[in-house]
C-alpha cells in the first residue's frame, strides 16, 4: 500500500527526510520509532498527502486513515457528529451508519460522551475520538501518531487490543508511530527506526505475524471492595 523512494522534505533549509526509502505491504502492521524532533509526524502527513512539495515519490493507494498526534477534531461538532466523519460515503442506511458510530464510540470507551463538544474531552478522550473516526473508515491504511501518548495504561491496553482486533478483522496496512518499545513489540510484525531522515534500522518480527489472539495474562481487573 505504501512505496516511498528517495522521499527529501525541507522546511526552508532544514532537510527532515532526506533520500527517505519505505515499502509497507497490504496487512502489515509496522511501528516506527525515532527520536523526538526525527521527521516521524512529517513523514505521516506526507502520507496522508497533507504535506505538498516533496522531492521523490510517495505513492500511496487504498482509503487512508491517519489519527494524529494532536487530534483534529472539530470543535462546533459534537462527539458523535465527529465520528460520523470518518465513515466512508458509500450509500449506507443512516440506521447502519448510526450503529456504525455507536459500536465505535463503544469500543473506544466513549458512549457516554457522545453529545459532548470535543473542547469538553480530557487529551486521552479526544485521542479515543480521533481512533474513533479513524477507524469506522475501515482504511486499507491506518496511520496513527502516537494515538496511546495520552492514556493511562489500563486504557492503552484496552486500546492495543481494540487496534489488533481491527487489524486482525479487516487487515488494513497499520503504519504506528510510538516512543514505547513494548507497544511496538507487541503490536507489530515490523518495526523501523528512523533517524537523520531515513530510515536506520528495520526489525522484523515475523512476516506475517501468526495470527493468534494475544492474550494479555493477568490483566483482569478485580475489585476487591
Ligand atoms: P515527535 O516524536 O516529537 O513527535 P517527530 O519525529 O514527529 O517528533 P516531526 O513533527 O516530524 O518530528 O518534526 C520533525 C522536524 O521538522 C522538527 O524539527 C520540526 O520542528 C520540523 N517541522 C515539522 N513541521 C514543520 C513545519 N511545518 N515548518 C517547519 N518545520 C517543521
Ligand atoms: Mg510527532
Amino acid at each position: 500500500v505504501i512505496e516511498v523512494r528517495g522521499l527529501t522534505k525541507r522546511f526552508g533549509d532544514r532537510t527532515v527526510l532526506s533520500g527517505l526509502d519505505l515499502e509497507i505491504g497490504r496487512g502489515e502492521f509496522v511501528a516506527l520509532l525515532g527520536r523526538s524532533g526525527s521527521g516521524k509526524s512529517t513523514l505521516l502527513r506526507v502520507l496522508a498527502g497533507l504535506d505538498g512539495e516533496i522531492e521523490g515519490t510517495a505513492e500511496v493507494d487504498g482509503t487512508v486513515s491517519v489519527a494524529f498526534q494532536q487530534p483534529r477534531l472539530l470543535p462546533w461538532r459534537k462527539v458523535w457528529r465527529n465520528v460520523v466523519l470518518g465513515l466512508r460515503r458509500e450509500g449506507r442506511s443512516q440506521a447502519r451508519n448510526r450503529a456504525i458510530v455507536e459500536r465505535a464510540l463503544d469500543e473506544v470507551r466513549l458512549t457516554a460522551h457522545a453529545d459532548d463538544w470535543p473542547l469538553t474531552l480530557s487529551g486521552g478522550e479526544a485521542q479515543r475520538l480521533s481512533l474513533a473516526r479513524a477507524l469506522v473508515r475501515e482504511p486499507d491504511l491506518l496511520l496513527l501518531d502516537e494515538p496511546f501518548g495520552a492514556l493511562d495504561a489500563l486504557t492503552r491496553i484496552a486500546m492495543h487490543r481494540l487496534v489488533e482486533d481491527l487489524w486482525r478483522k479487516h487487515g488494513p496496512a497499520v503504519l504506528l508511530v510510538t516512543h514505547d518499545v513494548d507497544e511496538a513489540l507487541l503490536l507489530a510484525g515490523r518495526i523501523l527506526v528512523l533517524d537523520e531522515g531515513r530510515i536506520v534500522a528495520e526489525h522484523v518480527l515475523g512476516h506475517p505475524r501468526p495470527r493468534t489472539p494475544t492474550d494479555h495474562a493477568g490483566l483482569r481487573t478485580r475489585v476487591l471492595a
